[in-house]
């Protein structure tokens, strides 16, 4: 007999078909910039024919397939534009993370070898910075409304365009080359929350794979009845897969340029009502201080992924309760794309939501994932042991760019450095980093259960907790809080507080009260800092 083998056309799986998809299919959809007092928007036809232009003037410029287009911007429509352009034109985009600080800058440019950084002008005093140290970099293109005006001297003496004039003089069709699935479309570093950046470089297909799980609706069922407000950066972990996601699935898109604060982000929700809006813990956290004192109505948002760091149940809860805002939490990180796990509850689970939207998520759809022991041995999914979160997938990484790092991996897995349990159903619970475990005793105290537990004090605002270390036991929680404005609480409140939340023998004895808990580049605590600090005696402790 002869073996059967698959009718199906072996069609590749790009970003160029992704991009015209958006681009006919709902050329009306609309993308808004937020610029302070108003905003300006184009439909999805006119940022395509832009794209199209801005292909043509990077290939005048001397951009071939396989080269690295830097962008230095904030969420906005040209970012979008170079989102589309880059990868369909077979160059690679490498989104630069605006808040690095300048000696990674300069390392994630030159080992990425960017030969063109497209910069948005109210950030070219950041880029000069580095400028003078940039090995590959050939030319800048300055975006912004101020491009003509800005202050360029900074960059030094290679030659410097402007993005609107490019843009005006590029011819409106692009011959858009056919191009592989595996082609590499667009590179993202980590943000060195717990090391030096490692650049990962997602691929046509991987991206393109990944839009249409966002659009599931285990996942965040992005449609076209959606306004996505992307907060999360596009530089941060490939924007949480939104650009491409929304454009694939024709959503309008709200971006709020610099415009990160509580206060315009409020604004833009209640005036330009996006239904979907992507931020880490922090941004929501400071949104909701300041909408529980300024009355806003946040009733367009349909669905609020969340992530990046775990997110306190209190914070969801008061989102849910007091603003009719429901937070999703969500898991992933830059090497995956980085959707990996969503948490919504399972169901049958109507009566108690809460235990199953406190969890990290589960596994989505796309991703294989298996806990590990330190000996190396899969661990049983019956949510009771404890091991590291390996995975794999058509979208998680397999090794990173210029790098080789076989630590990171094991038998073709990717060790995410993510230490959980898992239950049957495939929900997934994160107790710590493994930078960020505190070993007590030879047992485990999970910072993330003080953390979640702290934060739902009334008077905490903000609360990380390290491990320090201890003589009779190895290493100890010490507990950072941040209380809130007007409200006050001491150390031993706060630790009765917690004592039938978490066993005894995990109570931090040694309590910090700091202004402010240390963020990294992307908002999350950096518990580096607050570790240095301590060993370098530079917190106030107060022991129990
Ligand atoms: P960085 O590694 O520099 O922090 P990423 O944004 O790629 O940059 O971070 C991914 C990491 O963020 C994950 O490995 C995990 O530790 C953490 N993380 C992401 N989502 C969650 C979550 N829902 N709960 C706990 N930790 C999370």
């Amino acid at each position: 007999m002869e073996p059967v083998v698959s009718t199906m056309q072996e069609h590749q799986l790009t970003i160029t078909d992704l991009f015209r998809h958006g681009a006919t299919i709902y050329a009306d959809s609309v993308v808004t910039t937020w610029e302070g007092d108003s905003s300006r928007s184009a439909t999805y036809a006119e940022v395509a024919a832009r794209a199209t232009r801005l292909a043509g003037a990077l290939t005048a410029l001397g951009i071939e397939q396989g080269d690295r287009v830097g962008t230095f911007m904030w969420n906005n429509q040209e970012h979008l534009e170079a989102y589309l352009a880059v990868p369909s034109m077979g160059a690679v985009m490498h989104t630069l993370n605006l808040r690095l600080f300048a000696e990674q800058l300069e390392y994630v440019i030159n080992h990425a070898g960017d030969k063109i950084i497209i910069v948005n002008a109210s950030v070219l005093p950041l880029l000069a910075k580095v400028a003078a140290n940039l090995t590959t970099v050939e030319q800048y293109i300055v975006v912004g409304s101020e491009a003509g005006t800005a202050d360029t001297s900074g960059l030094g003496d290679k030659p410097i365009h402007s993005y609107e004039e490019l843009l005006a003089a590029a011819p409106d069709a692009f011959d858009w080359p056919e191009l592989d699935e595996l082609t590499p479309a667009a590179m993202c570093y980590t943000s060195g929350t717990t090391g030096n950046p490692k650049g990962v470089v997602y691929s046509h297909r991987s991206n393109y794979l990944h839009s249409l799980a966002e659009a599931g609706a285990n996942t965040f069922a992005l449609s076209q009845y959606d306004s996505i407000l992307s907060v999360v950066p596009m530089f941060h972990a490939n924007a949480w897969g939104l650009p491409y996601g929304g454009w694939l699935a024709g959503c309008d898109f709200v971006m709020p340029d610099k415009h990160l604060q509580a206060e315009p982000l409020a604004t833009m929700i209640s005036t330009l009502r996006p239904t979907v809006a992507g931020a880490v813990p922090s941004i929501w956290n400071d949104l909701l201080s300041y909408v529980d004192t300024h009355p806003t109505d946040l009733s367009s948002l349909r669905v609020v992924p969340c992530g990046g760091s775990a997110v306190p149940l209190s914070l969801m809860k008061a989102f849910e309760e007091r603003h009719g805002v429901h937070i999703v939490q969500a898991w992933g990180m830059t090497e995956t794309s980085p959707l990996a796990a969503v948490s919504h509850p399972p169901k049958g689970a109507e009566d108690d939501p809460w235990i199953w939207r406190a969890k990290t998520g589960r596994v989505s759809a796309g991703v294989r994932l298996r806990i590990v022991g330190d000996d190396g041995t899969e661990l049983p999914w019956d949510g009771e042991a404890v091991g590291e979160i390996q995975v794999k997938g058509p979208w998680i990484t397999g090794s990173y760019h210029l790098d080789p790092d076989p630590e990171k991996f094991q038998d073709g897995w990717l060790r995410t450095g993510d230490v959980a349990s898992v239950l049957p159903n495939g929900f997934v619970q994160i107790t710590d980093r493994s930078k960020d475990v505190i070993k007590s005793g030879g047992e485990w105290i999970s910072s993330v259960d003080l953390e979640n537990s702290l934060m739902a004090h009334p008077a905490v605002y903000e609360a990380a907790v390290v491990a320090v270390p201890d003589e009779r036991w190895d290493e100890r929680p010490l507990a950072c809080v941040v209380l809130r404005p007007e409200a006050s609480a001491d150390a031993s409140e706060l630790r009765d507080f917690l004592a039938d939340k978490v066993a005894r023998w995990q109570l931090p004895e040694r309590w910090v009260f700091i202004p402010e808990v240390p963020k990294t580049s992307v908002g999350k605590f950096d518990k580096k800092v607050l570790r240095r600090q301590y060993g370098e005696g530079q917190l106030t402790v107060e022991t129990l």
